[in-house]
């Protein structure tokens, strides 16, 4: 396409969970849309050497990667902050270093994408630059439109939410339980309450908010966020949603470098063993960890578990070099007495990390129960596989409660395991009933065709496709309005 190739830098906050949905949006431009993508992502260890293997195993990728390492933010953090002010802090201490590496590029990019957690760079480099910006919302557009409408609730609801028994309401969306709502907002003497309502309206002041979600998942959430006059008036943002996104299988998965979990999957009946795990960084209590040990025991179904160390004190933990690399050293000695030989014919286990995607392409995973993160929950969608949602932080339980009472692909606890242990005895009977129960049945079809929906909605004309195209005639517009802006100034001046 020569010359008319549009160049757009992507900017990645740290964490696994933050930079794969990053990468996938930048191969989908390259592959699917010819743009030039720079990646420009804020690692941490844990994602430097997931960097230099992804590079290593897509030598032929049409991205260009850029990592920007992470300032040292100990001094200005300690063990209370939480996860959302830590990357918010983090990606700002970045900010000099992120400045310098687009100064660096070859070619300037035509336009900047931030996450998340980037959103403060709107402000700093994009404006700098006087390049068109987009802020890429890497979940659903119910979540997203939460978010952005929630300065008004910080506005009109006096005392706290989780007192609430009313659900609140979203113009023209499914109403939100306050139960449901990410921890954070459900305490506004947290100081990590304000990142987030400032998040929320940082996203509305963009020049688009890409969402990985599809038309026809979401059809009266997103039609809300596009015309909805009360909530348009908060919300200003132009909306695409492009999903759904996901990653594709990395590895080379024939012959002798089959992976073992492959290798036990290959034995394993079709759709027979429930693929167990919570993200780049959840964690269970202790507790917990031993109840679910129990459940999966009784339910005496095949299972995957990536199980990781208990932590007591928190559902997450993202930023941890340990976390992602799948190095750690010890014995699960966490898990009952005896859990893994008795358990030795039908599980297996592996320590911290594993190849998700490869385990969920897989014909014999029949199930997957799922800390219900965005990533994850599209994986298993478009694999057609499933789940039991066991939402533990963030955006999480609404995503669990999308799942279940709007999209009908999965089942949850009756109560939130955010809130009280699941017993083994109520594990048992969700594994039993997805696996094996005709309700299982019913959800099973219902996923199907979600999973052809969102092909649909992927492959050309389709609503996603067509947005992503609206998205970069936008920018193509804003290029041409801003050069001809500039050539007009020169003039005068
Ligand atoms: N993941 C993986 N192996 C693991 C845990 C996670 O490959 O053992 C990948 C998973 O496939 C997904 C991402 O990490 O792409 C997790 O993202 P998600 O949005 O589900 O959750 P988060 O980590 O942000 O909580």
């Amino acid at each position: 396409m020569g010359s008319s190739q549009l160049h757009v830098a992507l900017l990645a906050s740290p964490g696994m969970g933050h930079l794969i949905p990053v990468l996938v949006l930048g191969d989908h431009l390259a592959t699917h849309h010819n743009v030039k993508v720079t990646v420009l992502a804020i690692t941490t260890s844990a994602e430097t050497q997931f960097i230099k293997s992804h590079q290593k195993s897509n030598s032929n990728s049409p991205i260009d990667i850029v990592p920007v390492p992470a300032v040292n933010v100990s001094g200005l953090i300690d063990e209370k902050t939480k996860v959302v002010t830590q990357l918010r802090i983090t990606v700002r201490e970045a900010l000099p270093s992120v400045r310098s590496s687009v100064a660096a590029m070859d070619r300037r990019p035509d336009a900047l994408f931030v996450d998340l957690f980037c959103t403060q760079a709107l402000s700093i480099i994009a404006e700098e630059l006087g390049i068109p910006r987009y802020a890429y919302y890497p979940s659903t557009a119910w979540t997203a439109a939460l978010f952005m409408y929630f300065q008004v609730f910080d506005k009109i609801i006096e005392g706290e939410f989780v007192d609430r028994l009313e659900p609140l309401r979203i113009p023209g969306c499914v109403p939100v339980q306050p139960e449901d709502f990410s921890d954070t907002l459900l305490d506004r003497t947290d100081p990590e309450y304000r990142e987030i309502v400032n998040l929320g309206i940082e996203l509305t002041q963009f020049d688009g908010l890409l969402i990985n979600t599809w038309e026809e998942l979401e059809p009266n959430t997103v039609k809300a966020l596009r015309e909805n006059e009360e909530l348009r008036g908060i919300v200003k943002v132009p909306i695409y949603p492009i999903g759904p996104l996901k990653r594709s299988v990395e590895s080379k998965n024939e012959g002798e470098g089959r992976s073992e979990i492959l290798k036990w999957l290959d034995k394993q009946p079709v759709e027979s063993v429930l693929y167990v795990s919570f993200g780049s960084g959840g964690l269970l209590t202790a507790e917990q960890t031993a109840e679910l040990a129990w459940g999966l025991e009784k339910s005496q179904q095949r299972f995957i578990w990536v199980v990781r160390h208990p932590c007591d004190y928190a559902p997450v933990n993202y930023l941890s070099s340990k976390l992602d690399t799948g190095n750690d050293a010890d014995d699960p000695d966490y898990l009952p007495e005896g859990f893994l030989s008795r358990t030795r014919d039908v599980g297996f286990v592996v320590q911290m990390w594993a190849n998700q995607v490869e385990i969920l392409t897989h014909p014999s995973v029949g199930g997957f129960l799922s800390h219900c993160g965005w990533n994850s929950t599209l994986e298993s969608l478009t694999n057609k596989v499933p789940m039991v949602a066991w939402p533990l932080f963030a955006e999480q339980k609404m995503n669990a409660a999308m799942l279940t009472n709007e999209v009908g692909v999965a089942i949850r606890p009756a109560v939130a395991p955010t809130v009280k242990v699941v017993r083994r005895e109520e594990i048992e009977r969700m594994v039993r009933t997805l696996l094996q129960h005709n309700e299982g049945k019913g959800i099973r079809e219902r996923v199907k065709k979600v999973k052809a929906s969102g092909d649909i909605a992927l492959s050309k004309g389709g609503s996603s496709y067509n947005s992503m195209c609206e998205l970069l005639k936008d920018i193509h517009i804003r290029m041409h309005t801003w050069k001809s802006q500039s050539i007009s100034l020169s003039q005068i001046n």
